[in-house]
């Protein structure tokens, strides 16, 4: 399997918790590479069009609101099979139903606040990153 990315954002509450940091020691520890990374926030139209795919759901008001309430970190990983291997280490969706030791289970709050997003496949990967970085920002 040759080198694949995924993308991910540490989502406001975790942030605002603390565990920005923790999060971040834990993705190199899981063998994830740092492509790209930045400190930022998305404006709740910026929200609702990274969330565009879920907008018939009834939790995507509250979710663009949430994720927009506060600041973010933003990162491209890479890893072999970085799409499945990242979601598998991150955990299931609602942290309460997540394995033990995953992210999400370790730094989740509530299913909305799940501490972490990841892609879903290869071609969201690179979608979603190039919603938060330009070609110069990958090292
Ligand atoms: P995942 O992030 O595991 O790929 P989804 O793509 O289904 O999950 O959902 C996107 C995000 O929407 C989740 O990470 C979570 O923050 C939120 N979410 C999903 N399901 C619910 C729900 N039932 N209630 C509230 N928020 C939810
Ligand atoms: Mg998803």
């Amino acid at each position: 399997m040759s080198k694949n990315i995924t993308f991910t954002m540490i989502k406001p509450k975790a942030v605002e918790n603390g565990d920005m940091g923790n999060i971040i020691t834990k993705i190199i520890e899981g063998g994830f590479k740092i492509r790209a990374m930045k400190y930022t926030r998305l404006s709740e139209e910026e929200a609702r069009q990274f969330y565009a795919v879920h907008k018939e759901r009834p939790f995507y008001d509250s979710l663009t609101g949430f994720m927009s309430s506060g600041p973010i970190v933003a990162a491209v990983l890479e890893k072999d099979n970085a799409v499945q291997a990242y979601r598998d280490y991150i955990g299931a969706t609602n942290p309460a139903d997540a394995a033990e030791g995953s992210i999400r289970k370790l730094y989740g709050s509530s299913i909305e606040a799940n501490a972490v997003h990841g892609s879903d496949s290869d071609e969201n990967a690179i979608i979603e990153s190039k919603f938060f970085f330009a070609d110069r920002d990958w090292v």
